[in-house]
């Protein structure tokens, strides 16, 4: 659907200026002028909701489906400049929650593409997971509960009304289906490495340590790059680090740990101790080039 501004359509005119207002997006986002970018998105959403407007009016429901995923795209290009402005100021905490916006908006645009990797949309879904392996971040809560009343938000009635024909997630004249639910009773909270909505992280408490030594991968990254576009891979691997403390211990001593054994036959084996490692590689001449359009007619 983002195809459509590739078109000239001569009743939507307005189209061409919107796909200019894109290609400028790419384009200050690649010379990392966040509050550019996020002002050019500001404008391209307005734009987009005349041109939907003016689809309805005119029986359009294409343009007017297109016009969301144009929209979810430029709202995709806004979250993440407000990621990098948080980036850049070190609030890595908060940054967490802009990069679950960015991703999450991509998925209304990656949904209704027929090519996933055209525009350079899956290079770019990608990139954004590299950026999250950079957390420290693997448990998260996730809400247990108990939905009384489920509605439809294109036409109110219950989802278990026949008479409501719209599907979850599909596109009615620009809107996107989906379920309103009510009287939602909570049940519990459950820890879990893979919930459906990862803003909610389990943390330490009492944990007395700076930003940059609880994001140290993260904060390592941001002083070697801050190109928001620049491809890097991530890799976990593991080293074995030399424990300290059994440095003064022999291999025929007691055990340290009174188990009454030999060294050796003991902790001793465990000399070496294996801690997760990670590797940064910046590809330095790869530039990702999410959705530069130029016109085919
Ligand atoms: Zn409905
Ligand atoms: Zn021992």
């Amino acid at each position: 659907m983002l195809s459509i501004l590739k078109k000239e359509l001569a009743d939507f005119s307005e189209l061409s200026s919107v796909r200019t207002n894109i290609n400028t997006i790419y384009r200050e986002l690649e010379s990392e002028n966040y509050d550019k970018v996020i002002q050019i998105c500001d404008l391209s959403i307005e734009k987009c909701e005349k041109v939907k407007e003016k689809a309805i009016t005119s029986k359009n429901e294409e343009i007017a489906n297109s016009m969301f995923v144009v929209n979810a795209y430029c709202k995709v290009m806004k979250c993440y400049s407000n990621y990098w402005n948080k980036i850049l100021e070190g609030k890595y905490k908060d940054s967490w929650v802009d990069l679950q916006d960015t991703i999450n908006n991509l998925i209304n645009v990656t949904k209704f593409m027929e090519n996933q990797t055209e525009f350079g949309i899956s290079e770019f879904n990608s990139h954004l997971n590299e950026l999250e392996k950079l957390y420290p971040y693997s448990i998260f809560a996730s809400s247990e509960m108990v939905i009384e009343t489920k509605e439809c938000s294109i036409c109110g009635k219950s989802v278990l009304d026949m008479d409501c024909i719209h599907i979850p997630g599909n596109l009615y004249w620009g809107q996107m289906a989906a379920i309103i639910c009510k009287d939602i009773v909570f049940q519990a909270v459950a820890l879990v490495e893979h919930p459906m909505d990862k803003r909610c992280v389990i943390e330490i408490s009492d944990d007395y340590r700076t930003d940059k030594e609880k994001f140290k991968l993260l904060h390592y990254f941001v002083e070697n790059n801050t190109n928001p576009l620049k491809l890097f891979t991530v890799t976990e691997t593991h080293k074995y680090y030399y424990n300290e403390k059994y440095h003064k211990y022999k291999r025929n001593d007691p055990c340290p740990c009174i188990s009454g054994k030999k060294f050796k036959k003991c902790c001793g084996e465990n000399k070496y101790e294996r801690r997760p490692h990670f590797h940064i590689e910046l590809k330095d001449d790869i530039r990702l080039r999410p959705l530069l359009i130029t016109s085919e007619s």
